[in-house]
This record gives structure tokens, sequence and C-alpha cells, in this order.
């Protein structure tokens, strides 16, 4: 028995008290469960909008482990991936490096288009060609190219494995194979392939499947495994390497068949956007998202249509929307996914000069809960500045969270750390609607380029305006190391969370927000000044190790 305090009440009223019947009293006399459902919180009649600090979920029951916890989400009607993570269409956020990465933690990268419509084609194609099963292109030489030639090729290409065929191309006799270590101290320029290449290759015929590849490949130390046909034709390539990234990034987001990465690009919507489009596809392009800060207009309806006509292959993302009216305009045209916020992100200054937008909590729960009746997932953009924020905007019904500033900072986003006013570490950070980013000045952001093509004024409507109006403003971010570190704490953080709310998936946290039995609170100013580390004279906030 717990020895109580000695205030006789207290020391009565517990001698008769049967503890055993608490659950038993709890549900027969308490219908109602602690806290108040999601619709509760959302009402705007009893307050203004709600941003991610003005409330909290409460605490369930624990039964599993975190790490049992798992986040498999859909980010379009055909696309899921294994973490709620997605990069922002930003020249100082997303270019391919971070695309590649964030897709090999099991998130998605959506490259910029503050470029030319070739340059960012081309990190479209970096990142396809990043992790592959079988390549199914491979860069193949002839026996007349150079050795300094192949030594360039790998200068371009990133990789000097190739394999040389009697024309030159796919589909033609395989008589050898190169790499960088045949040609990494031959001294004779100018000799053709010929002399250095090995010939005495292991491959495999058309047919095999990847499992059975990757098994000779495995056996036969060799860091390529060339797939011919019946005449001894090349046909495709298995590369060594692949099997390596497959084994350190488990949750790499990626296409079943091919093993690429799967790669997102922004567009905007004016004619000459088609042409981009074109070319993003050919570069290998899985999702387009439609960037602009306002979506349901005539421009987005008509691009959506047309893409999912000429494309049918490609999935769209439409936004941004904060309302249903403008969700439903978007799910009619035939989205495939939404992107939810208007002023909430931490660069912009939209809902003050503009006077519209929406509190981002009240934008999500209203957009997602209709978006959820035609089964379109949604994406809470914006506003993201920890975990906490993170699975908030998922509790609120939206799948996967799109993140600018709190990625901006990493290795793996543009530009280089330069040391900010204070001696800290920084990086360019701009919103895509800031005079600098309109105007396509360089911001340490090493993208910013053509003139061809302007993002920010696209974005913001501003194409052709004599005066440009902000709605962003241009700063710097503190260095956050690598993704390969800071996405993998997001990740556990976010476990760690859902397990303490009581529910072991995104699903569950999904259905048990649905059916009432996920509950929150309302959370006061001073409720948050209590929340947050108070009377410390000082302290150092490490967030993870
Ligand atoms: P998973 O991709 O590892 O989840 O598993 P799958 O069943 O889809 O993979 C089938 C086979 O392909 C297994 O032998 C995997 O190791 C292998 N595999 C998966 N990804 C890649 C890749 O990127 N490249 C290569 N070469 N093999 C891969
Ligand atoms: P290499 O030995 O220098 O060719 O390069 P790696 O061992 O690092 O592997 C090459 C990487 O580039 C793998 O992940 C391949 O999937 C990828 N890749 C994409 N396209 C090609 C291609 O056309 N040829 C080769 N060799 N690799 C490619
Ligand atoms: P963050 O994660 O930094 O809080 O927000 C990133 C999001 O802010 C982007 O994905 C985009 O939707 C939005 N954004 C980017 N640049 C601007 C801008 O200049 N003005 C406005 N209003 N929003 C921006």
């Amino acid at each position: 028995m717990p020895i109580l305090n000695g205030d006789s009440m207290a020391s009565s009223a517990t001698n008769s008290v049967d503890f055993s019947k608490a659950l038993e009293v709890l549900k027969n006399e308490y219908p109602e469960r602690d806290g108040i459902d999601i619709k509760t919180l959302l009402d705007s009649k009893n307050h203004g909008g709600l941003t991610y600090n003005d409330f909290l979920m409460l605490p369930g029951y624990i039964g599993f482990p975190a790490v049992e916890v798992s986040l498999d989400t859909p980010v379009t009607k055909r696309i899921t991936l294994k973490t709620p993570f997605v990069s922002s269409p930003m020249d100082t956020v997303t270019e391919h490096n971070m695309a590649i990465f964030i897709a090999l933690l099991g998130g998605l990268g959506v490259i910029h288009h503050n470029c030319s419509q070739d340059e960012q084609a081309e990190m479209v194609r970096k990142v396809k060609r990043f992790e592959n099963g079988f390549i199914t292109d491979p860069i193949v030489i002839s026996p007349t190219t150079t050795v300094a030639e192949a030594k360039a090729l790998k200068e371009k290409w990133g990789f000097g494995g190739y394999p040389v065929t009697e024309n030159g191309t796919l589909r033609s006799k395989l008589i050898g194979i190169i790499t960088p270590r045949d040609v990494q101290f031959h001294d004779n320029l100018d000799d053709p392939v010929t002399a250095v290449m090995s010939t005495d290759l292991i491959t495999a015929r058309q047919g095999i499947d990847l499992k059975e590849a990757n098994q000779i490949l495995t056996k036969s130390k060799k860091g390529k495994l060339p797939i011919v046909d019946e005449n001894g034709n090349l046909i495709s390539l298995v590369s060594r390497s692949d099997l390596m990234k497959n084994l350190h990034y488990p949750l790499a987001s990626k296409l079943p068949h091919s093993k690429q990465l799967i790669a997102a690009a922004a567009i905007g919507t004016r004619p000459e956007d088609k042409n981009r489009l074109q070319k993003l596809v050919d570069a290998g392009l899985d999702i387009v998202v439609l960037d602009s800060s306002q979506g349901n207009s005539l421009y987005q309806i008509e691009m959506i249509k047309y893409v999912k006509e000429k494309y049918p292959g490609i999935d769209v993302i439409g936004g941004n929307v904060v309302t249903r009216d403008q969700a439903a305009a978007l799910i009619a045209a035939g989205v495939d996914g939404l992107r939810i916020g208007m002023g909430s992100g931490s660069a912009c200054i939209t809902q003050e000069v503009m006077a519209v937008g929406r509190p981002q909590a009240t934008s999500i729960f209203n957009v997602t809960s209709f978006a959820r009746r035609f089964g379109v997932p949604c994406i809470a953009d914006g506003g993201i500045q920890n975990v906490g924020h993170i699975v908030k905007g998922l509790a609120l019904g939206a799948s996967t969270v799109m993140m600018g500033g709190i990625l901006a900072g990493t290795t793996e986003s543009p530009g280089q750390y330069f040391i900010g006013q204070d001696g800290q570490l920084v990086k360019a950070y701009r919103g895509m609607g800031s005079i600098d980013a309109m105007e396509d000045k360089k911001a340490g952001a090493g993208s910013a380029n053509s003139k061809a093509s302007n993002a920010g004024t696209a974005r913001y409507f501003s194409e052709g305006d004599r005066i440009l109006v902000a709605q962003g403003v241009s700063g710097t971010v503190r260095d956050r190391g690598s993704i390969t570190k800071f996405v993998p704490y997001l990740m556990a953080g976010v476990q760690h969370s859902l397990q303490d709310i009581g529910v072991k998936s995104l699903t569950e946290l999904r259905q048990g927000v649905v059916d009432g039995s996920v509950r929150f609170e309302l959370r006061t100013a001073s409720a948050q000044a209590e929340g947050n580390v108070h009377g410390l004279h000082s302290f150092d906030k490490k967030l993870y190790s």
C-alpha cells in the first residue's frame, strides 16, 4: 500500500476506495475522454485560427518501443515514402545534393526552378542516376575512345566504369570494360581505351532478375556486372556500389522497378513552363510541384489538366492552398497531392504585407479534412521549427511536412557556410518572394543565375510588375551539420512523440485523430511559457547527439 500523507480526509477516503476499479470507474462515470477532440480544438467560433504553438496532444498508452513506430506515408495518390520529410523548392534549400540525400533517408527533395530549364533538368538527371537496379541506359564508349576522353567522362558524370562495345552504343557487342583504376596511372593519354580495358568479363544473360544479378556481382568481386543478350550485345549494367547504397540507406525513396531515387521538381504555370516540364520529364522526373503562393488560379487549374493529360505517369502536386474552396478547385482539376500554407514560412512576410493567409494549424485541418475524402495526400508547408511542429502537422491531417529554413543550414543545401555577424557559422536562406530572389541576386546559394526564368516573380505573381512587392526576406540560418544526422534525429523524434501519444504508425495517428481517441489541449500564452525552458540562469540547448 502506498503511504499517503497525514491528511485524515485523504486517508479515510482512500480506505474505502477499491483501487482495482479505477479503470471501470473511468469507463462508466467519465464517458467523455479527457482533453478535446480535433474538431472542438479547431472550431474557430471559440477563438481565431490556430498555429502549431497553440495546442498540444495528450499522452496515450505506451505498449511498444519507439523504433517500431512506422512513418510510412503517402506524398501523392500513388507514391508512398518511408519518412514524412519533404524539402522545399527554394534556391537556398533544394538542389540535386539535398534531393539525393533526403531521398536516401526516406524523404523527398523538390528541386527549385530559380535556374534555367537545362540546369534544373540536369539536377533531376543527377538524382535519377544516383542509384539504380539495372542501369538500362548506361554510358557506353567505343574502342576508339582515348584514355583522355574516358578521364574527361568521369569528370562529367562522377562515375568512371564504362562498358566498351563494338560501335560505342548500347545493344552492340560488348568487348570490354574500363574502370577508373584502368586509366588512373596510364600516362599515354592518346592511347585508345582498348589498350587498358579488361576483357575477361563476368556477364549475365538478359532476363535474369535483380536478386540473381546481385548474387553474381557479389561473388564475382567485380564492380560492375554487364547484362548481355544471346549474341553478346550489351543490354544493361548492374553496379556493386548500388548494393552498398541499398545497404546503407534502407529507407531510401525508390521506385520498385528501377530502384532509382524518386525525383521531384517545381515549375511555374506560365506557357514556357510546359517546355521546362518536357525537359524535366526527359530527365526522368516522377513528381512535379506547381509552385505558387496562391494555387487557386486559372493558370494552375489549366496546368494541372495539361500535365495529367500529357504525362499520365507524372504525379502533380498543386498549391499552395489554405482553404477548402481552394483545395476543391485543384482536386477537381486532378491533383495527386496538395501543398498547404500561406504566410507561415520562416522567411515570409505575406500575411503582414498582403493581409492574406491563414494560421497554419487551421489551414492544415480545414484542407486535409476535405482532401481526405478524395484520397488526396497533403503536405504541411512552412513554419516547421522543431520535431513537435512536424508531429502536429501530421496529427492535423497532413501526410508529410515541407521544410525550408530548418534544412537550409545543412551541408547538403546549396551555398557555402560563412561566419555570421555574431561569429557563428551560418548559411544564406531567403524567401523565394524576397527582393533578392526575385531579382535573382546571388545569396551565397551558388545557384541563382539565369534571368531566363525567375521562380520568385512567378510564384508571387510579380512578373511584369514595375515595382516588385516583396513577400519574403533574405537572411541567414545557423549551421546544422549534415542531414544524414539531422533527418534521422527528426525521424527518431517523431517516433518518440507518436509513442507518447500511444500510436504505432502515422496511419494509426490519423485514424485516432479522426475517431477522437487522440486528444488535444489548447495552450494559453502562460501554458506556452511553462512548456518552454524557464527559470534557468543559462542553458545549452543541444538537441541530439
Ligand atoms: P529492397 O529494395 O532492399 O527493399 O528489397 P527488394 O525486394 O525490392 O529488392 C530486391 C533485390 O534488389 C534485393 O536483392 C535488393 O538487395 C536489391 N536492391 C535493392 N535496391 C537496389 C539497388 O539500388 N541496386 C541494386 N543493384 N540492387 C538493389
Ligand atoms: P564507378 O566505379 O566509377 O563507375 O562508380 P561507382 O562504383 O561509384 O558507381 C557508379 C554509380 O553511378 C552507381 O550508383 C550507378 O548506379 C550510377 N550510375 C548511373 N548511371 C550510370 C552509368 O551510366 N554507368 C555507370 N557506371 N554508373 C552509373
Ligand atoms: P520554412 O520551412 O522556412 O518555415 O518555410 C518554407 C516555406 O515557405 C516554403 O516551402 C514556401 O512555401 C514558403 N516560402 C518560401 N519563400 C517565401 C516567400 O518569400 N514568401 C512567402 N510568403 N513564403 C515563402
